[in-house]
């Protein structure tokens, strides 16, 4: 049952268990503690009321002269004379009884409630004595009197400990009376507090519902300033959705982009085959538009073929294993066939420093160097030249790739890595706009980064830096 509840019930529920059991061994601790102070003023009451009355007892030999009308002091004869027992002698108060007793355990003067069952018990002089007289305990306080006259004589204190226990179950009832409504209170407000702790947690909770429901990857969970845990895990969650949001954006916008990129190359082929068959044509003329066909027929499979190796990369599927790739003969290898084309009358010079070697994807990899040769061919100038290099610095490996071509403007910089990008004056080429993307994508899959520093009208250099 209790697996079911509510994270803010069980809070509040082990919150007030732990307090009932807190609550009540304070309770127990301070009975115990306050009922040995009670006995204990109940013991200091009783002495400090016999010391005081030892005083009010006085002996004398006469009594003449003593003015009996205005005295109301207590006059017994005594041996051979007299004892006066001064009107301030307290044989009661606040339960504490004093009595004067001669040596043989005589009552003489005052009370106590227990002479009969305790007449046996045997004076010790400033000792508090505890006797038990019918279920009840009772402290007795014995003083030997000293002045002159008066050596024979002994006053006994009694006190009930019964007195202690009438004040501390009061004290019982009060706490026991406050005790729930304390727990009650403390329960209250710790289901409160639980409530206002766990708050964010519900609206986290409430925000991933939402955005499961409208499919708005947009919402964010908003809980203002903090830095506490549950401000720290909406964080994490608001960046997830900020990632993901990105990439469904990104996947949509590929999906608008190639389906534009497919648009154009399909209607020229329905153009032109409604063009050729609107009249009868000649062998000529067939064979052209064929031709035209076939170009945008090619164009459409490499495009197809690019987007399957690119969702491919982004899964990062298993398809690419790696293995260890001699970067130094892959470079060499590209650049030696490349240096044939001779497209432009561009020379292209390499160097490439011995066995490097990385962890990589061989076909991946010579794309990704295919990729950059090619765009220096693409955008170099006539007579112009590529300068390929392959060196180690630091922990990485370094390939550039440098032409002495178009460059690239400032604002272009930004973009080129974009999928379908191309500049203005690249439009009409064959270029479709992924080739850096895809080298980027490559780079990235093996760890790395690509780099670009360019000057319109002097070159670019392309730099891809791949750790060893
Ligand atoms: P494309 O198929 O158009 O070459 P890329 O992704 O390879 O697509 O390149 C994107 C754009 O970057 C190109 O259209 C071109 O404007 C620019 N670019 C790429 N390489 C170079 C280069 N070496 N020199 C100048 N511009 C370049």
């Amino acid at each position: 049952m209790m697996k079911r509840m509510s994270i803010r019930f069980k809070i509040t529920f082990w919150f007030t268990m732990a307090l009932v059991v807190v609550v009540i061994f304070t309770f127990l601790a301070v009975i115990s503690v306050g009922n040995q102070i009670v006995q204990k003023i109940i013991k200091d009451n009783l002495i400090v009321t016999v010391e005081d009355n030892v005083d009010e007892i006085e002996f004398y030999y006469s009594i003449e002269g003593v003015d009996f009308s205005s005295d109301v002091d207590h006059f017994m004869s005594y041996a051979d004379g007299y004892l006066e027992v001064d009107d301030d002698f307290l044989d009661e108060v606040n339960e504490v009884y004093t009595a004067l007793y001669d040596s043989d355990s005589n009552l003489l003067y005052g009370e106590n409630p227990i002479s009969k069952a305790a007449s046996d018990l045997q004076f010790i002089d400033s000792q508090i004595q505890t006797v038990t007289v019918d279920g009840l305990v009772y402290y007795i306080f014995d003083r030997k009197l000293t002045s002159e006259g008066l050596e024979d004589l002994w006053l006994r204190g009694v006190v009930s400990q019964e007195q202690g226990n009438v004040q501390m179950s009061s004290v019982t009832r009060t706490s026991l009376f406050i005790m729930p409504f304390v727990v009650l209170i403390a329960a209250l407000g710790g289901y409160l507090i639980a409530g206002r702790m766990l708050f964010p947690i519900k609206k986290i909770s409430e925000t991933a519902r939402q955005i499961g429901k409208e499919n708005n990857l947009k919402k964010r969970i908003e809980l203002g300033n903090g830095t506490d845990e549950l401000h720290r895990l909406a964080d994490s969650f608001n960046d997830m959705f900020e990632k993901l949001d990105k990439s469904f954006e990104a996947q949509r916008q590929f999906t608008s982009d190639v389906s534009h990129e497919l648009r154009t190359p399909m209607s020229v082929i329905t153009a032109q085959c409604e063009y050729t068959l609107e009249n009868p044509r000649s062998a000529a003329e067939y064979e052209e538009a064929l031709k035209v066909i076939q170009r945008q027929g090619r164009k459409m499979s490499r495009l197809i073929n690019d987007m399957l190796d690119f969702s491919r990369l982004e899964v990062r599927s298993d398809k690419y294993v790696k293995t260890s790739v001699n970067m130094t003969t892959l470079v060499s290898s590209i650049c030696t066939d490349m240096a044939l084309i001779n497209e432009n009358g561009i020379e292209l010079e390499y160097k490439a420093e011995e066995n490097i070697f990385i962890e990589g994807n061989y076909d991946l990899l010579s794309r990704l160097v295919t990729n950059l040769v090619s765009n220096a061919y693409r955008y170099g100038k006539t007579n112009g030249h590529i300068y390929v290099g392959l060196d180690k610095e630091n922990k990485n490996v370094r390939l550039s790739v440098e032409d002495d071509g178009t460059g690239i403007s400032d604002d272009d910089l930004e973009k080129i890595f974009n999928r379908f990008y191309r500049s203005d004056s690249a439009r009409d080429g064959t270029g479709l706009g992924l080739g850096l993307s895809m080298a980027q994508e490559i780079a990235r899959f093996h760890g790395g980064e690509i780099k670009v520093e360019s000057k319109l009208g002097k070159g670019s250099i392309f730099t891809v830096i791949l750790p060893l």
